[in-house]
């Protein structure tokens, strides 16, 4: 079975959140299932220069987006068993960062048109294309259109949504001057949305199957709350619709291995952990004391993280005696929020405004607890990061949060976190209440067995990566009912 995955950033390329992470780890862990695997991606000024040494140009051809002819390199790399190819034109993709301008949509198109039309120079002729978020949108719209050439005719799409929210909507006006795409797929049941044109709809409505990263996300988003606008379509693709839970590449993440760590660990020397720590105080300007609770935040700074509910209630939080440490970039108003609260509380309040992959891994070994209050979250994976470095996640229990992180149940025993149902800020601080309770009981020793069992927690690729195999049997026909 030979499987290609399109996506608009991966892990070590490009990345500005967790599709990249999925992308450096899916296909390899899919290779090792069996699966023939290839991946697409678009070659960005921001990709690493040592990766860009190493790649070959493999083809170079003309792309027609409309009246225009641009011209589309592909370039070949093998990384870690998979075959990365990369989509380079300087126009589109010569620029600072990923996305986020004002021709994202003809860069798109773009991407989408030159993946599909490169496919039979290159040799390649997958089963599946495996698209991903509303980049690769259109990926299924066009494949529709070639359905008449025989290289095009049996190959299968699977749309994986990692977050409804941003859904690639731009004007009409691309319909023939980019896209190229009959007006008669501009309907409610096409991609038109709100007489727009939607790369997301294009992904829901043409694809063979849709997935999204968590089991609770794909209920979830038929509701209105968590839809988006696009509920209704969802619910009528409810039949075709999935969600499979996001793993963690625990090559990258093992406190284990991991070079970035002060101090190594495993969940046999949990107290080898609190070097980190005491590392990571210094390195802050925070007092270096292992009795003070750490609560830490890796994230986009957006509204979807509950970054309101932390606001609200900053002040009584740090009244508990912890220490705060935020490394995220985002929206001005939360940077502002936390910029300001680290000079108000220097003893207590951390704030790093920047994104910093090496201080990310330092800060999950460090913190005792990991603070997750996401309005939605479709799976997040910064939780299956602390709880693999024995940061007990503190989470709202929504979508992949709800999935993976169960609170601690004194009558039982079970559990590997703290968790709360409504988007409440009080809840959220009764919750943070209560985990620094437990830490400041340790000698009773619920806080050792909680972070050992988060640590000893199984969310490798291995299991998710069998059910997406699986899933591709079933789609192409030739396996077991799932
Ligand atoms: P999302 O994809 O919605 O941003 P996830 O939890 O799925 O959220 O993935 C976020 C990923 O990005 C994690 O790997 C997290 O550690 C990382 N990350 C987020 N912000 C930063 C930052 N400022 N610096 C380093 N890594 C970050």
């Amino acid at each position: 079975m030979k499987v290609l995955h399109a996506a608009a950033e991966g892990v070590p390329f490009a990345k500005t959140g967790g599709l990249a992470d999925v992308i450096g780890a899916l296909p390899k862990y899919l290779a090792k299932e069996g699966v023939e695997v290839a991946v697409f991606l678009p070659l960005y000024s921001d990709t690493p220069e040592m990766y860009k040494q190493q790649m070959e140009l493999v083809y170079r051809f003309s792309v027609h987006l409309g009246w225009r002819n641009q011209y589309c390199g592909i370039l070949k790399l093998e990384h870690q068993g998979v075959t990365f190819y990369f989509v380079d034109n300087e126009s589109y993709f010569k620029r600072p960062g990923t996305y986020g301008f004002f021709d994202d949509g003809e860069r798109y198109a773009f991407f989408c048109r030159a993946v599909l039309e490169c496919l039979p120079a290159v040799g390649l002729k997958p089963d599946v294309i495996h698209c991903h978020d509303w980049h690769t949108g259109m990926i299924p719209v066009m494949l529709k259109q070639s359905r008449n050439q025989p290289f095009y005719d049996w190959i299968t799409t699977v749309f994986t949504i990692h977050n409804l929210q941003y859904q690639g909507v731009f004007s009409k006006s691309m319909m023939g001057d980019i896209l190229d795409i009959g007006w008669e797929h501009f309907h409610p049941d096409g991609i038109e949305f709100h007489d727009q044109v939607s790369f997301m709809k294009g992904g829901l409505n043409y694809s063979d199957w849709i997935t999204t990263v968590s089991p609770t996300y794909a209920q979830e988003i038929q509701d209105p709350f968590y839809g988006a606008n696009l509920e209704g379509v969802l619910r009528r693709r409810q039949g075709q619709l999935s969600g499979i839970l996001n793993g963690l590449d625990y090559e990258e993440w093992d406190p284990h291995t991991d070079p970035y760590l002060k101090e190594n660990y495993t969940f046999r020397s949990t107290k080898r952990k609190f070097r980190n720590k005491q590392h990571l105080q210094e390195r802050l300007g925070l007092p270096e004391d292992g009795d003070i609770p750490m609560i830490a935040m890796i994230t986009r700074l957006v509204p979807q993280k509950g970054i309101d509910l932390v606001v609200r209630v900053m002040e009584e939080i740090l009244q508990l005696g912890v220490q705060f440490v935020v490394l995220g970039t985002g929206e001005a108003r939360y940077e502002d929020f936390f910029r300001w609260a680290a000079e108000r509380h220097p003893q207590q309040v951390s704030a790093k405004i920047m994104f910093n992959n090496e201080l990310a891994h330092q800060i999950y070994a460090a913190a005792d607890l990991f603070l997750m209050p996401s309005l939605f979250e479709p799976c997040g994976l910064s939780q299956l990061m602390a709880l693999r470095y024995g940061a007990l996640p503190i989470v709202r229990e929504t979508g992949g949060l709800k999935d993976t992180v169960l609170s601690y149940n004194e009558v039982t025993g079970e559990g590997n976190g703290f968790s709360f149902a409504n988007y409440n800020a009080h809840d959220m601080l009764y919750t943070i209440e209560r985990a620094v309770r437990f830490f400041h009981d340790r000698a009773n020793g619920v806080w050792d067995t909680l972070v050992k069992r988060a640590m000893k927690c199984d969310f490798s690729w291995e299991k998710s990566a069998k059910e997406y195999a699986a899933l591709y049997e079933e789609v192409l026909g030739k396996g077991a009912a799932m």
